[in-house]
């Protein structure tokens, strides 16, 4: 199955990179970002500073600390203002840019968060279309096994309504 909807904390997926839910800073912030920082450890925060910055849009890559993966993709999503102002073509690119990063350094497995759908507001359900869309286009041409991690019970919800069939069966 090279695309799965799996409930759970993604700082404890064993995959090749894991995916941030960063804020244009990456300089630490609350929700995943926090979760990330905490399990990864200060060398997390460190590499970051090196980085300045993130664009709305696109996504940067570190090593990722005390972490059991070996990348952290720190994508920055866009804050939800509506739907009018560009918030899917943003958050489309955000999974489109961390795949190919991943690409780049051989990765063959990823997992996500659903960015942009916690503290930004994006609406959870809009924010599933967008990222399974996203991920659907990439895997017709590349080999990879994306994960998307649901974190709380809305979202799996959200998940288990919309793509019954990507529910990771355990
Ligand atoms: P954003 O600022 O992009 O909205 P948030 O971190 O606030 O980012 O939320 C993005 C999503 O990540 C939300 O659906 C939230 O429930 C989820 N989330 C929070 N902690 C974790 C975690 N440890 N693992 C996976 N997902 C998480």
């Amino acid at each position: 199955m090279p695309m799965q909807i799996i409930r759970g904390d993604i700082t404890k997926r064993s995959v090749d990179a894991i995916v941030n839910a960063a804020n244009r800073s990456l300089l630490g912030g609350g929700g995943v970002d926090g979760c990330i920082h905490r399990a990864a450890g200060p060398a997390l925060l460190a590499e970051c500073r090196t980085l300045g910055g993130c664009d709305t849009g696109s996504a940067k890559l570190t090593g990722a600390g005390e972490l059991p993966c070996q990348y952290v993709i720190h994508a920055v999503g866009p804050v939800w203002h509506g739907g009018r102002h560009g918030e899917r073509e943003l958050l489309s690119s955000c999974y489109r840019t961390a795949l190919g990063l991943a690409l780049e350094k051989q990765c063959t497995s990823i997992a996500f968060p659903l960015i942009s759908a916690g503290v930004y507001g994006y609406p959870k359900e809009q924010a599933l279309e967008v990222a399974v869309e996203t991920i659907r286009d990439f895997l017709r041409t590349h080999e990879m096994l994306v994960e998307l991690v649901l974190f709380d019970q809305d979202a799996y919800q959200t998940g288990q309504a919309l793509y019954p069939d990507l529910i990771a069966q355990t």
